[in-house]
């Protein structure tokens, strides 16, 4: 067995969380902002070190090609090296940097596998800047245009298509061009499941839909001491009856269903004004799309019975919508297999964040390998998985590459 080495990967993950550190050992790189540009090079530069054949496209995903002993289509791995704005060292960083210790470990065992392998970074897929999120990976795998993803802008109003120019990874390859045999992401479970079971490794079978809408509601600012309870048009008030009801929705649904108000913003935003304007998002997901539209249908009506008694408007509009995914099964078994064989604990999972891997499925047969996150903590500087664990997972990613690259 070629091993890979542990040393490595972690010096790796610390240099290139070195980039845009944050107070508490996270990281900021936003998504095609300077930091992300410093990330991008220093991953770009230790690719060519690495002997690949790097080409970026024309949405910003950089791939790496090593050649195989035959020219057919690669097996790929890959993530994303852009984070939150308070993100941690680990999600999608690892993913990437274990691709490049496999090559590694690859490269110091003389072993050239029959398939090339190639390992890939995609742009944006933390859609904290720029929505959708996986922009880069959406578009790799078709479902989104060239021009509608440079379109999209940030509250600053600066556009993917104006930032991807000016940081330089306005690439000349089609999204798409290199069609994979197969592809698995390693990543970090970003949830408590595996860290309170003590399990190793989450075999990943599926990913929940995301159904991502933002609500802009239009009232009347009035004096809040003067105007009685019956005559108010308070935009702030539908906002806080959703949030309560999408929780109470999500308890009742029950299942894997998840509901979240995360932005909120009141107009004026005065402590004596009742607020003439409110903006909020609603985040749903489930691993069912028939629940995930019966949520959407519930959150829908409620908005519409609220602000009807309110005499408030409301516009909406859909940030981002992604059905259910379910990975390949018999990809999915290997990743177990190759787990076990390493006197690995498992467990089969979906998984509760959207990934890269939930578009390259579109593509080819996909597959997701989980290791824990201490506390369950992502999204966090605090964000934190024990070396064994790192160590572990990008050993079942390489025996599971080489399997992949040697059969036929
Ligand atoms: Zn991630």
């Amino acid at each position: 067995m070629v091993r890979l080495d542990e040393g490595r990967l972690l010096g790796a993950l610390d240099a290139l969380a070195g980039i845009g550190a944050i107070d508490g050992g996270g990281c900021a790189r936003l998504a095609l902002s300077d930091e992300d540009k410093a990330g991008r090079d220093l991953v770009v530069d230790w690719m060519k070190a690495l002997g690949l054949a790097v080409q970026v496209d024309a949405i910003g995903n950089v791939i790496g090609l090593r050649a195989g002993r035959e020219t057919v289509a690669p097996v790929m791995t890959g993530s994303h090296i852009d984070t939150v704005r308070t993100g941690g060292r680990y999600d999608g960083n690892y993913g990437v940097l274990a691709g490049l210790e496999v090559v590694r470990a690859l490269n110091a065992a003389g072993i050239t596998t029959r398939r090339p392998i190639a390992v890939a970074f995609f742009t944006n897929e933390e859609g904290a800047r720029f929505q959708p999120d996986m922009m880069g990976s959406l578009v790799y795998a078709g479902g989104l245009g060239l021009n509608e993803a440079y379109a999209a802008a940030d509250k600053d109003g600066r556009s993917v298509g104006d930032e991807l120019r000016r940081i330089g990874y306005l690439g000349a390859a089609r999204p798409g061009a290199v069609r994979p045999h197969a592809f698995v992401e390693l990543h970090i479970e970003q949830g408590p499941i595996l860290d309170e079971e003590k399990v190793q490794v989450g075999v990943v079978e599926s990913v929940q839909g995301i159904s991502w809408t933002e609500y802009t509601v239009t009232g009347v600012s009035n004096h809040a001491g003067t105007t009685p309870m019956r005559l108010r048009r308070d935009a702030g008030y539908l906002a806080a009856s959703v949030n309560l009801f999408a929780r109470r929705l999500a308890w009742e649904m029950g299942g894997n269903q998840v509901a979240t108000v995360g932005a909120l913003s009141l107009r004026p935003n005065l402590i004596n004004v009742v607020p003439n304007r409110a903006v909020f998002t609603v985040d749903l997901r489930n691993t069912d799309e028939e629940k995930l539209k019966q949520a959407e249908a519930a959150v829908a009506a409620h908005i519409a019975e609220v602000s009807r008694e309110e005499r408030v408007e409301v516009e909406s509009k859909v940030l981002a919508r992604f059905e259910p995914v379910i990975f390949d099964a018999a990809l999915v078994d290997r990743v177990e297999h190759h787990a076990r064989a390493l006197s690995l604990s498992t467990r089969r999972m979906p998984s509760g964040a959207g990934h890269d891997a939930q578009m390259m499925q579109r593509l080819c047969p996909t597959a997701m390998i989980f290791v824990p996150s201490v506390a369950g903590l992502s999204h966090n500087v605090k964000e934190h998985t024990d070396a064994a664990d790192l160590a572990a997972g990008a050993q079942v990613l390489l025996n599971l590459m080489v399997e992949l690259a040697e059969a036929s």
